[in-house]
């Protein structure tokens, strides 16, 4: 089939389903310049993934807050959202999504307008001192994250982003209310991610489990793609949730 039928089909299915909910990666953020970890062009081609371990990051913090900040903090903070992440905020408006499940720390959905996002890795938005968990606004306190490392305000402990490192687990909430989409909703946006993580790749397989209709898009097959995919829309992000959302209009507006 063609990739227009497909995204008439994709389109149809989603004007139709009851709960929609999309579930995002990295791939959905590298076209708002956000490097992705994996890959060959990823971080973990440049920066040894020790770095992001809990253990060696309380033992050597000023290393990793280096990293940290040239990585994420000097533009994370400028990046703006791309086509694709406005297509879902659209699609929230028009009242045909309900959650976004991301695996991205870039806050990038929220800035794009959905209210309803899930945080499956944390975020980088917000800071958390490992003696006495305060948390804080990486924007409220950025003048005194000169200082490496960063130090909490309440006790000079170490101040380390809110997401999540190796060794750490998942956020609890984040990881129960991502299950529970996985069992409510009907339709999952799979997008920019390839299933190669876990526990998160397991949130759209839980889905397909009870029979929710899985639309994939991404730029390659990938993990899911011959296994729990019904219609997989391949191309980049950007230009495939515009199409898509194109299609939704145009269907909606002759529907009326
Ligand atoms: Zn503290």
């Amino acid at each position: 089939m063609t990739l227009r039928k497909l995204i008439e089909e994709a389109a149809a299915k989603i004007l139709s389903a009851e709960r929609v909910a999309a579930f995002t990666g990295a791939g959905i953020s590298v076209e708002s310049g956000i490097p992705p970890f994996r890959g060959k062009d990823g971080l973990w081609s440049k920066y040894d993934p020790v770095l992001f371990e809990i253990s060696h990051f309380r033992a050597q913090p000023i290393e990793t807050w280096r990293l940290l900040k040239e990585v994420f903090y000097n533009f994370m903070a400028k990046a703006e959202p791309n086509a694709a992440h406005r297509g879902l905020f659209q699609l929230e408006q028009m009242g045909l999504l309900k959650t976004v499940i991301t695996q991205n720390v870039d806050n990038l959905h929220q800035k794009a307008g959905n209210t309803d996002v899930v945080e499956f890795h944390g975020t980088s938005k917000r800071l958390v001192c490992l003696d006495c968990l305060s948390s804080y606004n990486y924007a409220d306190i950025e003048e005194h994250v000169t200082d490496m490392p960063p130090l909490c305000l309440a006790c000079r402990g170490i101040l380390k982003p809110d997401f999540v490192f190796f060794g750490e687990g998942i956020p609890p909430k984040a990881l129960q209310r991502s299950f529970m989409e996985a069992m409510l909703a009907d339709l999952f946006l799979v997008i920019g991610t390839t299933g190669e993580v876990y526990p998160a790749a397991l949130v759209p397989i839980q889905a397909k489990q009870k029979g929710t209709v899985i639309i994939e898009i991404n730029p390659e097959p990938t993990a899911f793609t011959g296994q729990i995919t019904d219609i997989f829309l391949q191309g980049k992000s950007a230009q495939i949730v515009s199409e898509l959302m194109d299609q939704i209009a145009m269907v909606r507006s002759k529907t009326r």
